[in-house]
């Protein structure tokens, strides 16, 4: 299995290669990449929780501080069996790359439990988490470090975690410190950000808008759109695109999806799945449509659709070397962190296929995580629509600079992002004076 830590740097020692030429002091350069391979700080415990039948568990915990020239490390909290140092490492990188990105003041971090959550129950899970927080307790703060969900974590874990930082620190900390802006993402009664949960998806259309102007698409209804991944990723970007009059034609949750070549309604589609229990049961059933003219289609029939931009918003890896020749979109917006292998990249990119990278499409979740603690830290919050006001301009610029850096160096979505994002990192390490 691939080592995501050296993919990490791997794609690192790629994006210097275009970067080098541009810097006149290369030794300063060449040190700045070097100190960007490793985390600047990287935790690893052993967590103990008192298990509701009595006996004590032992759960491996880590936190990944990778760079803050930017700003204080942000970056999200995983649950998995499958979490490794390794991994931490990595996603932490990528966090630099994506706070970089929209130009949020943050550097990167990321942690994680090995622990398959499901196995908990709610007294346990919260033990468990309450037991990193009191761990991360002197390595973490609104300045220092700023966790928030990822994959098997939420608002509730967010919560708990807030209240056993406050438990934890010294008065002077909490008198001197807006504590509970240590966490995002945590519910709206305890100082969560509205727009939280539609924000990446409508990130993400505020991307496909600035890619369908520079394809050149004119009439919105025109262009064709693909979505893998119905949950709250994959719903917000197909309401939106719809509301915005872009033809959204298939949709798939894990069971297979649907395709209806005249433009589903994301809205009516959800309320469907979720009263049938699946997007499967949405079709006609017992001589009742629920979705008119729609057809079923398995998950490798929606990738392989010929549409115009197909969105991958559920899982990593779900474009490989397999089926990347097969791809038949004209663009691909990554919703979902990692959906497409660095084999199926090169595939792709020989196509003529457009990516347009996850650090960059789905930067929307982590820059209301930033408003999140903007928020928190004045005392004062804002309503949704200025939420969304705010959020708008940021990606758009964003891609902008995407797009510039594409054009100039006639390279790829990926590698244009990457480029801008690594480089205004180093440029922050050298004011610094760290190299
Ligand atoms: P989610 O759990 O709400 O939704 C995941 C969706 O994927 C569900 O509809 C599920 O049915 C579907 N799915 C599961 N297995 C599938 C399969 N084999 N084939 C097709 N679909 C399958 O998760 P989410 O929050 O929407 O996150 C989706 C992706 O976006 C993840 O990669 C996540 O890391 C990334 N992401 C999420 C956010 C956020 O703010 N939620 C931010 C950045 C990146």
């Amino acid at each position: 299995m691939s080592n995501p830590h050296q993919n990490a740097i791997k794609q690192l020692e790629k994006v210097s290669k275009l970067l080098r030429d541009s810097y006149q002091d290369k030794d300063r350069f060449d040190d700045a990449i070097k100190k960007l391979k490793t985390p600047q700080n990287f935790f690893e415990t052993e967590l103990e929780v008192k298990m509701d039948n009595g006996t004590v568990r032992k759960f491996t915990a880590f936190r990944s501080q990778h760079d803050n020239a930017r700003g204080p490390y942000k970056g999200g909290i995983r649950f998995h069996q499958d979490v490794s140092a390794e991994e931490v490492k990595a996603l932490s990188t990528w966090m630099t790359w994506k706070c970089a990105v929209t130009g949020i003041p943050y550097g990167g971090g990321k942690g994680g439990i090995i622990v398959n959550p499901k196995e908990l129950s709610e007294n346990e899970l919260q033990k468990l988490s309450r037991a990193y927080a009191k761990f991360l307790s002197d390595k973490i703060g609104p300045w220092v470090d700023i966790p928030a969900p990822d994959v098997n974590t939420n608002g509730q874990i967010m919560a708990w975690m807030v209240d056993e930082l406050e438990k934890s620190v010294s008065l002077e900390r909490r008198a001197s410190e807006n504590i509970s802006a240590t966490f995002t993402g945590k519910p709206i009664m305890l100082g969560g950000s509205q727009g939280r949960d539609e924000a990446t998806g409508l990130g993400g259309v505020f991307i496909l808008e600035k890619l369908a102007e520079k394809l050149g698409h004119d009439r919105k209804r025109d262009v064709t759109i693909a979505i893998q991944g119905f949950g709250n990723v994959g719903y917000w970007f197909a309401y939106h695109a719809d509301q915005l009059g872009y033809k959204v034609v298939a949709v798939s949750g894990s069971k297979g999806g649907i395709y209806v070549e005249d433009g589903l309604d994301p809205a009516k589609t959800l309320e469907c799945k979720n009263r049938e229990g699946g997007l499967d049961n949405c079709l006609c059933v017992d001589g009742e449509c629920h979705i008119n003219n729609g057809k079923k289609i398995t998950n490798e029939e929606l990738l392989e659709l010929d549409v115009d931009i197909l969105v991958p918003s559920a899982l990593e890896n779900v474009i490989n070397k397999d089926n990347a020749h097969k791809i038949k979109a004209k663009a691909i917006i990554e919703m979902a962190n990692g959906p497409i292998t660095p084999e199926a990249d090169e595939i792709l990119a020989e196509n003529k296929v457009l990516v347009i990278p996850d650090v960059l499409a789905n930067a929307g979740g982590v820059t209301v995580s930033y408003f999140e603690w903007a928020q928190n830290l004045q005392g004062y919050y804002w309503d949704r629509d200025e939420v969304v006001a705010k959020l708008k301009p940021l990606m758009d610029s964003a891609f902008e600079a995407m797009w510039e850096m594409l054009k100039k160096h006639k390279t790829t979505g990926r590698m244009a992002t990457y480029m801008n994002a690594v480089k205004s990192v180093i440029d922050a390490m050298m004011l610094r004076g760290r190299v």
